[in-house]
């Protein structure tokens, strides 16, 4: 089940004091889960006795997004099985090496987002992915042609 800002809130401290610098915890949440914020934004949680177990569970169930690259894109190294289909179907590779992609080569290009390597897929590039930066797309196209659902997101 992927992480949704509600999990997250339900942990704050729920007073919406602003000192994180957002105007709600609900809004701290999101940020956090789009990695705007750092959970050590909310000074509360980290300096009132009241709320430690409340950081523990939040640190805890936090825990995935570090494994997580900056566009929330996961792979998961025991499920991949190395096939390429999620270099072949990237929508960016198809863009900038249409010829290549088109016969099957996979992207002739010098820094794609996801390569093959030993059997099994690396993330390389992110900064060209459709989920990167503010403007970002919720792309989830090498996810849904992945066969053995190897990558996820951790949200959207
Ligand atoms: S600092 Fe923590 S408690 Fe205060 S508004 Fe931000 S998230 Fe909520
Ligand atoms: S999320 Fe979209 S743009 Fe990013 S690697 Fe996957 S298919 Fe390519
Ligand atoms: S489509 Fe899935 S199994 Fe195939 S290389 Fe990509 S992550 Fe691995």
């Amino acid at each position: 089940m992927p992480l949704t800002p509600m999990d997250i809130y339900k942990l704050l401290p729920k007073t919406n004091c602003k000192k994180c610098g957002e105007q709600t915890c609900m809004s701290f949440a999101f940020k956090l889960l789009n990695r705007e914020k750092k959970i050590e934004d909310c000074k509360p949680l980290f300096e009132e006795k009241r709320y430690e177990k409340q950081k523990e569970k939040i640190l805890e169930i936090l825990k995935p997004l570090e494994k997580a690259t900056e566009t929330g894109l996961v792979v998961n190294d025991e499920l991949c099985v190395g096939c390429g289909n999620c270099v072949v179907v990237c929508p960016i590779h198809v863009e900038k090496d249409p010829y290549g992609m088109a016969i099957g080569n996979g992207p002739n290009i010098d820094n794609p987002i996801l390569r093959v390597e030993n059997g099994k897929v690396k993330v390389c590039n992110l900064s060209i992915c459709r989920r990167y930066g503010k403007n970002r797309i919720l792309c989830v196209v090498c996810r849904e042609n992945c066969p053995s659902n190897a990558i996820s997101f951790l949200e959207g």
